[in-house]
């Protein structure tokens, strides 16, 4: 983390599918840094061109020339494996070669210097995150070291350890990673929590380059960011618009030349890049002309385009994305008119008609765009980087942004049950401790089963890990004393601890969020499987609470038995009965584990009947 008053400012950057953008606290308010070209937002795209590396707005423009060897969507490739289905699928589309590299880790394949060369996927981001980094310290005048850097909702571990590997090889620090929602929350002051009463609900509409994204969060006093739903589509965004102009354009010339453009990539490469250029007009004038001297075969080529047409040969993706937004909706149980701030992100939610599509959805709401979505996630991003490296200024509001453990963290006790040591929806980090007992006789051994989850059957939830601590010195079942703490760090890495009370041994275990942490949609699953076996669970917990009260009971009455002043005081035949009665007890627990509780409850009671003249010794 950077220190107080650190001279190099710590930026806020949005590594995006198809644009990126990086933002800084400069002068008392958030700036957004434009590029060498002097543009706000750089294509996250990287070229290899003969001797030379292009990164961004240079590649971009290079693309149709040399689509070989010009990698765009490498996010859509981080910290996932090659035999994933979305890569199969997303490897049919790029026209670059992705070939499956060691552990099943895709690599890209291109050629550079003449020669073939290999990249990793976090390789190719860290080129476009080192590029936002120069944009800054060219803007700033000063080294940058330090990042905040966003991922998308549904990123799960290792896609974000991979985007933090990437700024690591980039050379940066990277001293946060929000997602994109919460960053573009803070962007709007939605953080602000002093006008926060209780909850509120806020709805996140990302339609970018390439990806559609809706998320529904809840933020709550305090600054607590949690994500109820998440629903997209990974291909539906700006990139689509543009290929239904290009495909219009290409028909057009067709009609009024009879000449067909497909076979010719060059003229297709421009005709994008206008279309594109055409598209951004589009959002704020009504009409614009699209014009390229000597298109093909020498014929240059000019069109008006006007919004309607625009609006017509796209209405398909517009609906669509409404239809994902009930979805997500009904996903997190919540009525539109639950919903109090909506807010816009992404480059093509610049779209009259998306905007007023929104609108009319949710009954004439106002919709949050006083900043501009394409660089909302950017603007959140370096509040939160100011924040994190310690400035101190009053403007900065006041983001004490919380994660939360998304899953009840707990150890395995006796009759399988899990008892919670961190419950679900805790702020990290946190640390918590509990006791435990031994449970046998001149136990030596404890072991310790760490789960996450909700339901009550310890195996009915995700083993994060497990260790025991030996050397427990010999005493009677429940003499010895364990202490064990759960403490989870700002990261959100894991670490518990076992120790024995009377003698002082320790034992960690430390978990990081890469190794066995769930994915949003196995946590989502768990919550909902806790929901519907609660009935189950209550009944398990039940009995196997019953099931350890009968244990210790017989084990209280055997003990006190063989005391001393009992044998001289109850009658020889009376505690011959009551052995009797503990030692079929006994058999039937062993050969019976699975006895309903009220039999269980039954026996014990019945025992404390026989056994009661003990207790008036
Ligand atoms: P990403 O999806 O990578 O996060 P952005 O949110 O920056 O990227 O969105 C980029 C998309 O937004 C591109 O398809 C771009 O053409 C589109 N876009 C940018 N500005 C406008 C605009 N004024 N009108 C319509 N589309 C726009
Ligand atoms: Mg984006």
């Amino acid at each position: 983390m950077a220190g107080k008053g650190s001279d190099s400012p710590a930026i806020g950057i949005d590594l995006g599918t198809t644009y990126s953008c990086v933002a800084v606290w400069k002068n008392k308010r958030i700036e957004i840094i434009p590029n060498d070209q002097g543009n706000r937002t750089t294509p996250s795209a990287v070229a290899f061109v003969d001797a030379e590396l292009l990164i961004g707005d240079g590649a971009k423009n290079q693309a149709p020339m040399n689509s070989a060897n010009t990698i765009f969507d490498a996010k859509r490739l981080i910290g996932r494996r090659f035999s994933d289905s979305k890569v199969q699928e997303d490897m049919k589309l790029w026209p670059f070669k992705v070939i499956k590299g060691l552990a099943d880790t895709p690599k890209i394949v291109v050629t550079y210097k003449g020669q073939k060369k290999e990249f990793l996927a976090e390789e190719i981001s860290s080129m476009i995150l080192a590029k936002m980094k120069e944009s800054a310290e060219v803007y700033l005048g000063k080294v940058v070291k330090n990042a905040v850097i966003t991922v998308p909702a549904y990123f799960n571990d290792s896609q974000r350890q991979a985007t933090k590997d990437a700024g690591t090889i980039a050379g940066l620090n990277v001293i946060r990673m929000i997602n994109e929602p919460t960053a573009a929350a803070i962007a709007y002051g939605l953080d602000n929590t002093s006008d926060i009463v209780g909850k509120i609900n806020v709805l996140v509409f990302d339609l970018g380059g390439g990806t559609f994204d809706v998320s529904i969060m809840t933020i709550e006093e305090g600054g607590i960011f949690e994500v109820k739903a998440v629903a997209g589509d990974t291909h539906l965004g700006g990139e689509d618009f543009d290929n239904r102009m290009v495909d219009h354009c290409v028909e057009e010339f067709k009609r009024r030349w009879n000449k067909d453009l497909t076979g010719n990539q060059r003229a297709l490469g421009r005709l994008r890049f206008a279309c594109e250029k055409a598209k951004r007009m589009l959002s704020c004038t009504t009409q614009t002309s699209i014009d390229l001297d000597s298109l093909h075969e020498g014929i240059d080529f000019s069109m008006k385009f006007n919004r309607a047409k625009f609006e017509e040969l796209n209405m398909g993706s517009f609906n669509k994305c409404i239809e994902t937004l009930e979805t997500c909706l009904t996903d997190a149980k919540m009525k539109k008119s639950c919903v109090e701030q909506v807010i816009l992100v992404g480059g093509s939610t610049r779209i009259p008609k998306v905007q007023h599509m929104l609108r009319d959805f949710f009954d004439d709401k106002e919709l949050c765009k006083s900043v501009n979505p394409d660089e909302a996630v950017a603007y959140g991003a370096a509040v939160m980087a100011a924040k994190v490296s310690g400035i101190s200024d009053k403007s900065v509001h006041d983001v004490a942004l919380r994660d939360v453990t998304p899953l009840s963290l707990g150890v395995a006790v006796r009759g399988k049950l899990l008892s919670v040591v961190i419950p679900r929806n805790t702020s990290i980090p946190t640390s918590n401790s509990k006791y435990y007992y031994t449970t046998h006789d001149n136990q030596s051994v404890i072991p310790i089963e760490v789960y996450q989850g909700e339901r009550s059957r310890c195996t009915d939830n995700h083993l994060l890990g497990e260790f025991s601590i030996s050397g427990v010195p010999p005493a009677p079942k429940g003499a010895t004393k364990v202490m064990v703490c759960f403490e989870i760090d700002i990261n959100g890495i894991l670490t518990v601890t076992a120790s024995i009370i009377s003698t002082g041994k320790m034992k960690k275990l430390v978990i990081s969020n890469e190794n066995g942490r769930l994915s949003k949609k196995e946590i989502e699953k768990m919550i909902s499987d806790a929901e519907k076996y609660k009935f189950e669970d209550q009944e398990f917990k039940k009995k196997a609470k019953a099931y350890n009260a009968l244990e210790d009971c017989i084990y209280t009455m055997k003990n006190t038995i063989k005391e001393h002043s009992v044998k001289k005081s109850v009658h020889h035949e009376i505690l011959q009965v009551m052995k009797k009665a503990l030692d079929e007890t006994t058999k039937q627990l062993e050969n019976n584990q699975a006895a309903p509780y009220a039999e269980l409850h039954l026996k014990k009671l019945h025992l404390e009947f026989v056994c009661e003249p003990l207790f008036y010794v």
